[in-house]
């Protein structure tokens, strides 16, 4: 079984469609994907309408969220939340109001960049995200576009990353806040590539003790983003909280280099999380 937890598709900043995703998945020898868009469930009926013989669909989201860092300082952080009921109303404005914090955000970098004289509107960036949820990733192929950088990567190394004078930051969710919330819409909450060190600052055990206090059921270990001080660490730490631990690839089509089942989760790790859930089930073909 080659189960991927954690992808993206053009309901937020993936290259692929939620269809196209999904028989990508399935040629790729996949058994289980879960798409896990920016804060959106946008991409779910596409992907499950779509689903080919063979292939599970894990409906997702990966929300924004900020708790304090190493440093003190608020940081950003990523949650995954599976098999959450779409309708829980206060979950669901969450997404709302995070979704539209991007739009607001992404038109203050895309403001400051023109202002600086890089080539960038915010109508084309608003084009590429194409009426999904609107993140850096976008800006970065508007740049891309107008042949200031040669890739998405060179365009967050050089304009995008978080201490660039460009980046403004969103408006998240509190993690602990968040993780409550998942649960209360009957959804199992994952802490998405906790070590994540190239993207800016980490958090400590400590807050991971109290994610795990609030209800949160896995760390994300296994994640192209984590070297294998930090995943043997973050095993450890699992053991030690009675935590699952899952791995992804956190696919992103042409975006990232990286490809679908570039990391894994175990089968009875998968069966673990499922048998949590309460706001839906995984989608097979046929029913
Ligand atoms: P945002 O959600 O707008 O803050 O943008 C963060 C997203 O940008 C992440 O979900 C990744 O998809 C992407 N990202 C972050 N750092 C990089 C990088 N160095 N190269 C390519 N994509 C990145
Ligand atoms: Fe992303
Ligand atoms: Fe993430
Ligand atoms: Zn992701």
């Amino acid at each position: 079984m080659r189960i991927d937890l954690h992808t993206h598709s053009t309901a937020s900043d993936g290259t692929d469609s939620p269809a196209r995703l999904v028989a990508v998945a399935r040629a790729a020898g996949i058994d289980v994907v879960a798409l896990t868009d920016h804060d959106t469930t946008a991409g779910w009926d596409e992907a499950a309408a779509a689903l080919p013989a063979g292939l599970t669909l894990v409906p997702g989201a990966e929300l924004s969220c900020v708790g304090p860092g190493l440093d003190g300082n608020p940081t950003s952080l990523h949650v995954l939340a599976y098999l959450f009921d779409p309708a829980h109303p206060q979950l669901a404005a969450e997404r709302r109001r995070l979704r539209e914090s991007r739009l607001d955000r992404g038109r203050k970098i895309v403001m400051r960049m023109s202002a600086a004289g890089l080539p960038v509107t915010w109508e084309r960036v608003r084009a590429l995200a194409d009426g999904g949820s609107v993140g850096r990733p976008h800006i970065a192929r508007a740049l891309v576009e107008s042949g200031v950088v040669a890739s998405v990567q060179e365009a967050f190394e050089r304009y995008l990353h978080t201490d660039s004078p460009y980046y403004v930051h969103k408006e998240d969710m509190d993690v602990l806040h968040a993780v409550r919330l998942i649960r209360a819409a009957g959804g199992v909450p994952v802490f998405a590539h906790p070590l994540a060190r190239s993207r800016g600052r980490v958090v400590g055990d400590d807050l991971i003790a109290a994610m795990t206090e609030a209800g949160l059921a896995a760390l994300e270990v296994d994640h192209p983003d984590h070297g294998d001080a930090d995943r043997a660490h973050l095993r450890g730490l699992a053991g030690d909280l009675g935590l699952l631990a899952t791995g992804a690839s956190d696919y992103h089509g042409r975006n990232k280099k990286v490809p679908l089942g570039a990391c894994t989760t175990d089968a009875a790790t998968f069966e673990a999380l499922v048998a949590q859930a309460a706001g839906c089930a995984p989608v097979s073909a046929g029913g």
